[in-house]
């Protein structure tokens, strides 16, 4: 089923959505951005005569109840995005009456799913480690299930718009699909939005293609690595990683982030992607700072040759050009994962000018999709996310995506 096909007149749909917002010590959201993604699947069903029940998780309660994380705080931030009342059920689990008084058009939230351990199924207060681990894990599941039923008994069909939260087989986001046949259950607007973006970089490949991958470590970006080696032409490997690509080669670091048991991994990379004709783009200069803050002193030095005490912390200024050509003359850009510490602006330069040479060749017809974290953090610090194809909402649902894992959410409903 789709969101567009379904009759939602005098139904009442339960749609899961990732209202995980930032918020201040004072309780105010400090980005609603995801809010802001849910609003069209949300209005649709309002608008089609449908009654809403709202749910989603919020930070890492941990599965106890814990004021920190109540979605009670954002509940009239969400009823003026929707420019309508929202009621409120401060138990999740015990919201039958509730959900069951909703007349066509009105909207209840759900209190954080997440105050229940049930939500995330993992047993609580026992060791991995423990014998009685596998017993406890399976007796999670089953009121696991349970709870995804009590979630599903509230309503006539369920929405699942919460990519950032589809790699995740949680109650609400892949376990109560169970409860619905496939004419009840669909993806909404946001995660139909994800699925194509993409669908355009693994299937729908316009070449050339520029993957550029940033960040911190080679290990947390591996498997999309190896993943990306089949399909792209160019790959820039950039951020911190740099410095174990240096290494490994026999550069000298100074103090930069460095990996020690990834030097063979990163010499691997490089001859898997001479093997398979990728042209692998690293830094070959950088801005090194003398320590690790934005009034460093800095000079640019070779990546092979950074003086001791001092730290790569940025692309250097021909780094920065052969990165850019990379990408200028690209079809199909990924990016994910900063150039260099970009949350110093002394150290941002390398990121805005990948970010400006993304935004160049999609202005030249080139789709280009921005994801997981930080990447997202840099385009809305340069001010640039309008000016790029596709800004993803998912971080590791993104990232899983791409590896080409199958994600539990999209499955449930899709099969
Ligand atoms: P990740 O979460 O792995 O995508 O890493 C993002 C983080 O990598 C950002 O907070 C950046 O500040 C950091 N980063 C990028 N380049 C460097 C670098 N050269 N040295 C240390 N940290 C870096």
């Amino acid at each position: 089923m789709t969101i567009d096909n379904y009759k939602f007149a005098g139904k009442k749909a339960i749609v899961r959505v990732d209202f995980n917002v930032p918020l201040d010590e004072n309780g105010k959201i400090t980005d609603d951005t995801r809010i802001r993604g849910a609003l069209p699947t949300l209005k649709k069903i309002l608008a089609d005569g449908g009654a809403l029940i709202i749910m989603s998780h919020m930070g890492k309660p941990k599965g106890k109840v814990n004021p920190k994380f109540s979605l009670a705080q954002i509940k009239d931030a969400v009823a003026a995005a929707l420019g309508t009342d929202v009621q409120f059920a401060p138990d999740c689990a015990k919201a039958a009456d509730a959900a069951a008084a909703l007349k066509p058009g009105e909207v209840l939230l759900l209190e954080n799913l997440r105050f229940y351990p049930e939500e995330e199924g993992k047993p609580v207060g026992i060791d991995k480690e423990d014998p009685a681990y596998e017993a406890a894990k399976k007796e999670m599941k089953e009121s696991q299930k349970a709870f995804a039923k009590t979630l599903a008994s509230y309503a006539d069909c369920y929405v699942n718009d919460a990519f950032g939260t589809a790699h995740r087989k949680h109650a609400s986001t892949a376990v109560i699909a169970d409860n619905f046949d496939a004419d009840n259950k669909m993806l909404g607007y946001l995660m139909e939005k994800e699925v194509n973006a993409v669908d355009a970089i693994l299937s729908d490949i316009k070449r050339p293609f520029t993957a550029i991958m940033g960040g911190s470590k080679v290990s947390t970006k591996i498997g999309i690595i190896e993943n990306l080696m089949d399909k792209v032409d160019n790959l820039i490997l950039c951020g911190g990683m740099t410095y174990t690509f240096a290494k490994a080669q026999g550069g000298k670091i100074g103090l930069s982030i460095c990996e020690d048991d990834k030097l063979d991994l990163a010499l691997d990379i490089m001859k898997k992607a001479a093997e398979k004709g990728v042209n692998l783009v690293l830094g070959t200069d950088c801005v090194a700072g003398d320590k690790f803050s934005n009034d460093a002193n800095t000079q640019i030095a070779s990546v092979m040759d950074i003086p001791e005490g001092w730290e790569g912390m940025d692309a250097g200024p021909e780094t920065q050009k052969a990165f850019a050509d990379a990408i200028k003359g690209a079809k199909t850009i990924l990016w994910n994962g900063p150039a260099g510490v970009f949350e110093f602006d002394t150290f941002a330069v390398g990121s805005k000018a990948v970010a400006d040479a993304i935004v160049e060749a999609t202005a030249n017809g080139a789709f280009s999709l921005v994801g997981g974290g930080d990447s997202v953090a840099c385009v809305n610090k340069f001010g640039l996310a309008d000016k790029v194809s596709y800004v993803s909402t998912g971080g590791g649902a993104l990232l899983e995506a791409i590896e080409g894992k199958v994600l539990p959410g999209i499955a449930a409903i899709k099969g």
